[in-house]
């Protein structure tokens, strides 16, 4: 059997709405992206939603209207995607680094704590990332970050949809409905719901919003919605040396049977995520990822770390096996601190941030999606227990 990664999931629905846009002569953005805004923003309960090419995208957007200058530091946790890191960058500030808990791969408040004492630089803003799926504990960021005066921006390219609560007693409280100062979401063709490319800010501040749909095309003051229907005219202004992260509406099209679908798609991968943890049960190899009863899981991701003493192969080696075997999975990933660019530039070692150094060595990322055939699930588990027991240390 063969059991890839990820398989898109993508029906008759989005593809009549596509051909429908083709038809219409309008392929970029229009109609269809202000319709895909309009319901996401419901969706999450945001007041203003504002689509884009990428999260890469949103979050360079979001750093941009917040202000953020040159020398100033942000809080990032070195478990994370390129993008996270690399916006501060774009701005020519400075990603300040911080270690993970082990469990939940999410920031480690305490280590950043130091960190940002330490920091010689002014640090302005923190950016959580709820890997998986599972989001952070977001009073706990928050009041670190009020003690710090720092905004918020949120990496939620793993969590649509997600929600956290602090107990039974409250109500969900879901990703993107004003934690911080700004959530983003991706639509890459591997995430929870996709555009193909594509990806979305959620904000509560009007002003934001405004300066974000600014610069996201070239900075042109005018209302980009009217210069783009019959009522709009040949004349715009320039305010700023804007960027082109506009999302198209061949885009678009896609994204709004995708959210529609996106809470059965979300419920596909949470019986994949249960049935994988009935299986691995008693399997002392490994560790499983967590979960809460105070979360909803968006279950991007299913991750299991491998424990390495208990076993005479390494990751690396394991994966490579269950490649042998069928089986296509992946890592999430290797640390900021260990690619050549973060190294060489601020000079790190493993050591200096030993928790996500040592997990990441033991990370396999699991085939997850919807659609994903009992069959395939049952054959990882049976593959991943026949591989444990024969390599036995
Ligand atoms: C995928 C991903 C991104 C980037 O999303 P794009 O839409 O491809 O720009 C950012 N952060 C995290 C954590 C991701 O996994």
């Amino acid at each position: 059997m063969k059991v890839p990664f990820f398989r898109p999931n993508i029906s008759d629905g989005e593809i009549n709405e596509v051909v429908d846009t083709l038809r219409s002569g309008w392929l970029t953005t229009g109609p269809k992206t202000k319709e895909f805004e309009e319901r996401f923003a419901r969706a999450v309960g945001a007041p203003h939603a504002l689509a884009l090419n990428s999260c890469t995208a949103a979050l360079h957007l979001a750093l941009e209207a917040l202000g953020l200058r040159e020398g100033q530091a942000v809080v990032v946790p070195t478990m994370t995607f390129a993008a996270t890191a690399e916006v501060v960058r774009y701005m020519n500030a400075e990603p300040l680094l911080a270690d993970v808990h082990p469990d939940t791969l999410q920031i480690d408040l305490e280590d950043a704590e130091r960190r940002v004492k330490e920091s010689r630089r002014k640090v302005v803003g923190i950016m959580p990332v709820h890997i998986g799926g599972m989001m952070a504990d977001m009073d706990r960021i928050r009041e670190f970050a009020e003690r710090h005066s720092l905004w918020i921006v949120e990496d939620a390219a793993h969590s649509f949809p997600s929600a956290w609560r602090k107990d039974k007693e409250e109500s969900w409280r879901w990703c993107g409905r004003g934690d911080s100062k700004v959530t983003c979401f991706s639509f890459y063709a591997n995430k929870t719901i996709t555009t193909g490319e594509g990806g979305m800010a959620t904000t509560h501040d009007p002003e934001l919003a405004e300066r974000m749909r600014i610069m996201s095309l070239h900075g042109i003051s005018k209302d980009a919605w009217k210069r783009f229907t019959a009522s709009g005219s040949w004349y715009y202004e320039i305010v700023a040396p804007g960027f082109k992260y506009n999302l198209t509406d061949v885009a678009a099209s896609i994204g709004l049977h995708q959210l529609e679908r996106a809470e059965e798609f979300r419920k596909l991968r949470e019986d994949v995520a249960r049935r994988y943890r009935s299986g691995f049960e008693g399997l002392d190899y490994l560790e499983l990822p967590p979960s809460s009863e105070d979360r909803i899981h968006s279950w991007h991701l299913f991750y299991i770390r491998l424990r390495l003493d208990k076993l005479k192969i390494d990751r690396a080696r394991f994966i490579d096996l269950l490649k042998e075997m069928g089986i296509i999975t992946s890592v999430h990933w290797m640390p900021l601190h260990l690619h050549p660019y973060y190294r060489e530039t601020y000079g790190f070692s493993e050591g200096d941030f030993p928790e996500a150094s040592r997990v990441w060595k033991r990370l396999i990322s699991l085939p997850i999606f919807p659609g994903m055939k009992n069959e395939e699930v049952d054959y990882v588990i049976d593959s991943i227990r026949i591989l444990c027991e024969k390599n036995e240390a």
